[in-house]
């Protein structure tokens, strides 16, 4: 499959890249099925003979066949799975299997370093794990043939099914794919906003703590990797703009310093950014609301070319002081300091446009459960444009926003059908619409999409993926050219989430069980149970209600609550747990025969009593009423307090 033809140097060519990478793309969309099927046949082909997919196409000469005719083998032999059947085939991979399972590249090495590995074509030069940087260490090499790919291993932190996280291979494509979404976004965008060459990008960025499976694969956050990946490097030449931030700051390791240093340096360039971002909006928000604690220090650090003591890593120091101790800048440290004290007493109205005089935009993910944080980003924005950044997953980048006008609550995402092969799963709602789940039909091809229906996406992949759910609901708002625009919707299974954060009705179950444990010992028990993702005021929390049978004193209630807050292992619900971006669980207490009101409401709309199932989790507002008209005790957990 040809590919967008991308400037490795981006030497200050940046329009007629940008236009090269829309016209590629303008290319593949108006073919994109048989772009589709060629795609599928590549996977295929690249990837014949691996133990999953023997299981599936047995001795069926996939080499040999026609394009055609594989999709159609590969759609009638091949099931729709989900990440669960690729669990054991991972395990074994991270284990340190070097069969070929999922995808035809052995392991026969790892723990190397891509910073010192040259790239040309599918080459590298590797060197001695000794002189690298410790950022770079995070990636393992695989040798495929007698080319060396380096290859990682993200955890996916949407993927707590059963309180496990799910592993996603991560290779080089995935790195490349990254990058020419970055560089078609950007390209879209420069049509609309066109920024300085050479001007700055405030990144509200952080790269996650990595760790070793036994098998000697490194695991980390899919972020984690793009940043500290040679694309990620490249896609600043390709948008023309440099960082504010060096890699010291991305990987301190500790958020709260990570931000002070992102906002230090923002303001120390703030002539320069011509556009911040951030992967999902909810990070810009927070920062801006830690700037407005720390301003003071930043202003005096910008005046006195000095660094707050609270930037305690000694490599970020180091990295932060080279840069401005060398021009204290006291014009500025004042400038800034005055703003802030005006900005103040306007509840920090239109900080954005009065720190940073040039910034033409704000871009992140600001679509489906980031929806919550666009009134208070408008507050700080003041009615700069704000952009949607683009769909993927850990498993494949998706689509692209091509509308970069269009307010966030508009945004839709044209599949770029060479990242994957996508199918789509029919779904109809259920009729009385009491639980989350929908009515299935049978997956088509992407060419076969239909206006204003709703999917669940499908995604085989280069990377070792075949007809795997992704669990997302998408609804096709029209066509661009031959691909569609996707609506996101919402997580099909998830129930719980308020931004990274994702539960299913499993991990609740577990949850509650951990609490009632503690009920149980003071011989009470829970009768019945729901929750709710509160986003009414931030920062956003879990309730979750209880009806309860027999008495207990209110620290029991207390400690369940704490329990249960605990008990979340969803990567996403610690991490921002931990960083107050989702606040204490509400445990709330209902008086008895609560859920047999419910029940009463639901059947006198017609549900069969059969048919009833609590729900786990609602937003449903008569629900709500009803659990709050009926709530007797409310408890806060006291868990991650110290943080
Ligand atoms: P993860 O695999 O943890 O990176 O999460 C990927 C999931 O985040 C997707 O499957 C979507 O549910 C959600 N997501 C990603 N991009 C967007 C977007 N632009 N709008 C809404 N939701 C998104």
């Amino acid at each position: 499959m040809e590919q967008p033809i991308l400037n490795k140097n981006g030497n200050g060519n940046g329009n007629y890249e940008y236009e090269m990478i829309i016209k590629w793309f303008e290319d593949v969309s108006k073919k994109a099925s048989s772009v589709q099927t060629q795609i599928l046949s590549n996977i295929l082909k690249q990837n014949h003979g691996v133990e999953y997919l023997k299981k599936w196409l047995g001795d069926y000469n996939v080499l040999e066949m026609e394009p055609c005719a594989l999709e159609s083998l590969f759609t009638s032999l091949v099931p729709i799975s989900s990440h669960a059947d690729f669990e054991p085939f991972i395990q074994r991979i991270s284990d340190g299997d070097t069969h070929a399972l999922l995808t035809r590249q052995p392991i026969l090495s790892c723990s190397l370093i891509p910073l010192l590995t040259k790239t040309c074509g599918h080459v590298h030069i590797c060197m001695n794990e000794n002189n690298i940087h410790s950022a770079y260490k995070n990636y393992t090499i695989y040798y495929y043939y007698n080319k060396v790919l380096f290859m990682w291993w993200w955890f996916c932190s949407s993927g707590t099914t059963e309180g496990r996280q799910k592993f996603v291979p991560f290779t080089q494509h995935s790195a490349q794919t990254t990058l020419q979404i970055f560089t078609l976004s950007a390209a879209y965008r420069s049509r609309v906003y066109p920024i300085r060459e050479g001007g700055r990008i405030l990144e509200f960025i952080y790269g996650s703590n990595c760790f070793k499976t036994k098998g000697n694969l490194t695991v980390g956050t899919a972020t984690t990797h793009c940043y500290a990946s040679e694309e990620f490097k490249t896609k600043n030449h390709k948008t023309n703009s440099l960082s504010c931030s060096p890699q010291e700051v991305i990987f301190s390791g500790d958020y709260k310093q990570s931000t002070y240093c992102h906002l230090l340096l923002g303001l120390f360039y703030s002539n320069q950014v011509e556009f911040i971002t951030s992967a999902f909006v909810y990070t810009m928000v927070q920062a801006f609301t830690n700037f407005e604690e720390l301003w003071r220090e930043i202003c005096n650090d910008i005046k006195n070319g000095t660094l707050s003591s609270r930037i305690k890593s000694p490599k970020m120091r180091e990295a932060i002081l080279d840069i401005i101790s060398k021009c204290p800048n006291t014009n500025l440290g004042s400038k800034l300091e005055a703003y802030c004290e005006e900005l103040e007493k306007v509840d920090w109205f239109g900080l954005v446009p009065k720190l940073w005089p040039n910034v033409k935009y704000l871009c992140s993910i600001m679509t489906g459960s980031m929806t919550p944080y666009l009134k208070k980003l408008r507050h700080y924005a003041n009615g700069l444009p704000l952009i949607s950044g683009d769909y993927g997953s850990t498993e494949s980048w998706i689509g692209v926003n091509v509308d970069p006008c269009l307010p966030p609550e508009e945004v839709t995402f044209v599949v770029v059908p060479t990242f994957s092969y996508f199918e789509f799963i029919p779904l109809h709602r259920n009729q009385y619409e009491i639980c989350d789940d929908f009515l299935e039909d049978k997956a088509i091809p992407l060419s076969k999409v239909v206006v204003g229906q709703q999917y669940e996406i499908v995604l085989t992949t280069f990377t070792g993926l075949y007809r795997c759910r992704l669990g997302d609901v998408v609804e096709v708002a029209e066509f661009h050219n031959g691909t569609p625009k996707l609506n996101f919707i919402c997580r099909r299974k998830l129930i719980l989430t308020i931004n990274i954060d994702k539960n299913t009705e499993k991990d609740l179950q577990l949850v509650v069980e951990r609490g009632s444990q503690i009920l149980n010992k003071a011989k009470a028990e829970v009768v019945d149970f729901t929750s709710y993702a509160d986003v009414t005021n931030q920062p956003g929390h879990y309730v979750i209600y209880w009806e309860v049978k027999g008495e207990v004193e209110d620290n029991v209630f207390y400690a369940c609550c704490r329990e249960m807050d605990l008990s979340f292992v969803d990567h996403g619900y610690v991490v921002s747990r931990k960083t107050n971006s989702i606040g204490p669980l509400e445990l709330c207490i209902l008086e008895r025969g609560t859920f047999k009101k419910i029940l009463d409401n639901f059947i006198a709309k017609g549900v069969a009593l059969n048919q009833f199932k609590t729900p786990r989790c609602t937003n449903n507002h008569v629900l709500l009423k009803i659990l709050d008209s009926c709530t007797t005790k409310r408890f806060r957990s006291t868990a991650y307090s110290s943080n």
